[in-house]
């Protein structure tokens, strides 16, 4: 149709990534080039140019992954520069969301209000507008963690077991733990859960909430 920019978003952090996981991302946009030059060149319009940006991966409440630590600072500058670095290929950018930013995003995504003197300290020495990279002070955030004697590492790098009480666990969001858990464990093993409007998984989804059966179920029978 036309079109010669194409954006690609990744995410890099997810549990049980592999380097290979984290270069298959160069391959992927290599094929995307492959793609658009392998035509009859009457056909090829436009300059080229493949943006490809990478989030670091943030642990959240309510998912599968509601228990896992986050991969370090160094890991995602590592794995992030690897991959800038082996991108020779001109019509392809690489870029990819501060780690700093990130980590402080998995400290407050599971914190509990043991967090609240660090955010307030935070406040009291000027942290504002943290998403605005010229004004974001990571030293700051540190600094308040450090006089309030917060660990930020025991919210964002901690593995919690499963049989640990999570703060957010008296939220009802209509699925249930026992579905989270059952997926927790597939995915550390590797095997996905189909679309469930294939087929029912159970996730429990709480029909109050919802106002009444779920949508994909209707008597008795998946619907689509
Ligand atoms: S079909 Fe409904 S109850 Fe079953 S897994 Fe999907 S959302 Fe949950």
């Amino acid at each position: 149709m036309g079109w010669s920019t194409v954006k690609l978003y990744f995410m890099i952090g997810l549990p049980g990534e592999t380097m290979e996981d984290v270069m298959g991302i160069k391959e992927l946009a290599y094929k995307v080039k492959d793609k658009f030059f392998n035509r009859p060149k009457e056909e090829i319009k436009g300059n080229l140019k493949i943006n490809t940006s990478a989030s670091c991966f943030v642990p959240k409440p309510f998912t599968p992954f509601q228990w896992v630590a986050q991969d370090s600072m160094d890991d995602f500058y590592e794995k992030a520069k690897t991959l800038q670095g082996s991108i020779k290929d001109k019509k392809v950018f690489f870029s990819y969301h501060e780690p700093k930013l990130s980590y402080l995003e998995a400290v407050f995504a599971r914190g509990d209000r043991r967090l609240s003197k660090a955010l307030m300290k935070a406040w009291e020495i000027g942290c504002r507008f943290d998403g605005w990279y010229d004004v974001f002070d990571f030293d700051k955030w540190m600094g308040a963690f450090k006089e309030t004697g917060t660990d930020p590492d025991f919210f964002a790098r901690r593995k919690r077991e499963i049989s640990e009480v999570l703060p957010w666990d008296f939220i009802d969001v209509g699925v249930n733990k026992e579905y989270l858990i059952r997926e927790y464990e597939k995915a550390m093993e590797a095997v996905t859960t189909p679309d469930c409007r294939q087929q029912c998984f159970n996730c429990g989804v709480n029909h109050k909430l919802i106002g009444g059966a779920c949508p994909h179920v209707q008597n008795n029978k998946q619907v689509q």
